[in-house]
C-alpha cells in the first residue's frame, strides 16, 4: 500500500490507471491468446518499473473518498476466465506479486466457450474449485455475464438477469462481495451501464484508453495487450514515451468500427468479425 504522503503532488483521486486487458494465455492463433513467454515478459517489464498494480477496489474506493491512488498506476484484468490463466498466467502474477481481476460468465465456468467470436477449437474455463483456490491466493474475480451473450441483442429484463445471477452465483461460490463487472465485447448502452451501477460498483469496457480522473466507473477504458506484445513498446509505455502508439491504435479502432459496424447486424455477425482487428470480447 501507498500512503498520501508518498504521492503528494502526483496523487489524484482515481487518477491515471492503465487497465490492461488479457483474455487467455496460450499459444493458441488470434488475437485474445497472448503467450505465456509473452505475457510474463510484459509482467517482469511491469515489476521492473515504478508503477504500481493496484486493484478495482483501490480505484473504487479512491472515487469515494477513500486513499487516493498514486498519479500513475496499472490494474491488471482477465475476461472469459479461462483455465489457462490458472496453469499459465497465476504462476507468473505469483512470482512477481502480482494480483489481478478475472471476469468469469458463470454459466460456462468447468465447461468451454460455446459464445460468438469463441476461438477454434473452443478453449475451456476454471472450475469453481480452481476459481475458490485462486480467490484465496489474492485474485479478484468479478461477473461477465451468466451465458456471455452480447446485451445489446437482449431486452433489458434478460440483461439484468444476466447481470443479477452472474453477481449471485459469483458470491454464493465465493463467500464474498461480488462488486465488479465487464459487460461481453464491451457492449454496454447508457442505459445497461445503468442497471450494471445497480448492481456493481465498477464496469471495464474495451474502450482503448488510460483511465483517468474524469473516467465513468461504469464504462472503464482498458489497454489491449495484445498491441503490447514487444516488451520494449510496453516499456516505454510505461516509462510514459508510448502515447503516440496509443492514439495511433485508437485511430485505427475509430477506422475500423466506422467502416465495419460489426456489431449493428446481430449476434449472427459476431463470429464473422474480422480476424485482423483488435480483440474486444
Ligand atoms: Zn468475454
Amino acid at each position: 500500500m501507498w500512503s498520501k504522503t508518498d504521492h503528494p503532488q502526483g496523487a489524484a483521486r482515481g487518477g491515471g490507471v492503465d487497465i490492461l486487458m488479457y483474455h487467455s494465455i496460450s499459444g493458441g492463433g488470434g488475437a485474445t491468446n497472448i503467450a505465456v513467454e509473452v505475457f510474463a515478459a510484459q509482467m517482469e517489464v511491469l515489476a521492473a518499473s515504478d508503477v504500481p498494480v493496484i486493484s478495482l477496489d483501490d480505484l473504487v474506493a479512491a472515487r469515494s473518498g477513500g486513499p487516493p491512488v498514486p498519479s500513475r498506476s496499472v490494474i491488471i484484468t482477465f475476461d472469459d476466465a479461462f483455465d489457462d490463466f490458472a496453469r499459465s498466467a497465476f504462476p507468473v502474477l505469483e512470482r512477481l506479486g502480482l494480483s489481478a481481476t478475472v471476469f468469469v460468465p458463470t454459466g460456462r465456468v468447468g465447461a468451454s466457450e460455446t459464445w460468438a467470436g469463441a476461438s477454434d477449437p473452443p478453449r475451456r474455463l476454471m472450475d469453481w474449485r480452481t476459481i475458490r483456490d485462486l480467490a484465496g491466493h489474492g485474485i479478484c474475480f468479478g461477473a461477465h455475464t451468466v451465458t456471455h451473450p452480447d446485451l445489446m441483442a437482449l431486452p433489458l429484463a434478460d440483461q439484468k438477469r444476466e447481470l443479477v445471477q452472474s453477481k449471485a452465483t459469483l458470491e454464493d461460490h465465493l463467500g464474498r462481495a461480488v462488486d465488479h463487472f465487464a459487460p461481453p465485447y464491451g457492449r454496454a448502452s447508457a442505459e445497461t451501464r445503468r442497471a450494471i451501477a445497480a448492481h456493481f460498483k465498477s464496469s471495464c469496457g474495451t474502450r482503448l484508453d488510460r483511465a483517468g480522473a474524469e473516467s465513468d466507473l461504469m464504462d472503464l477504458p482498458r489497454l489491449e495487450m495484445f498491441y503490447y506484445q514487444s516488451p520494449a513498446r510496453f516499456a516505454a509505455y510505461l516509462r510514459g514515451r508510448g502515447q503516440g502508439y496509443l492514439r495511433w491504435r485508437q485511430t485505427l479502432r475509430g477506422l475500423r468500427s466506422a467502416m465495419v459496424k460489426p456489431w449493428a447486424q446481430g449476434q449472427g455477425s459476431l463470429t464473422a468479425r474480422p480476424q485482423s482487428g483488435a480483440p474486444e470480447a
